[in-house]
């Protein structure tokens, strides 16, 4: 009674397609999406029992989990083959202190931003006038 129901089986289809890989992928998840639509369907017309409806749908669930577990194994497989895999862990990026926060004066480094240096006491300033004034005072 159930004769609509066309399940896929993954040994039915190949491994991997030489043009695209996910499209047998996607010929199958729209196949099953198409059963869910006919199920409903069915169901909507009384044509199945709750029992027969809540079967065929979970059985249809785990076929779309399958297909897309099966996707995010290519993903991951095809990102190795063709170096698309994220590159490896670059160094940490040393963190620049910005000018206001260097010193023109002797070069000390602070984590705030100051007006006056810590070190030398010369005024910290990032108004490249200043600190041309600051460099001709010395
Ligand atoms: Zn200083």
């Amino acid at each position: 009674m159930v004769g609509f129901l066309v399940f896929i089986r993954p040994s039915d289809l190949p491994k991997v397609a030489p043009v695209s890989p996910f499209r047998h992928l996607d010929e199958r998840k729209a196949a099953i999406y198409e059963n869910l639509r006919d199920l409903q369907f069915e169901y909507r017309l009384d044509k199945l029992s709750d029992d027969d409806y809540a079967a065929t749908k979970v059985e249809l669930q785990k076929e779309l989990a399958r297909v897309r577990a099966e996707e995010d194994r290519l993903k991951v497989e095809l990102g190795q083959i063709t170096g698309k895999t994220p590159p490896p862990p670059r160094a940490p990026e040393v963190v620049v202190a910005p000018k206001q926060n260097v010193c023109p004066g002797c070069g000390a480094r602070f984590e705030k931003a100051l007006k006056f240096c810590g070190e030398c006491g010369k005024p910290m300033s990032a108004d490249p006038e200043k600190k041309h004034d600051a460099e001709i005072k010395q």
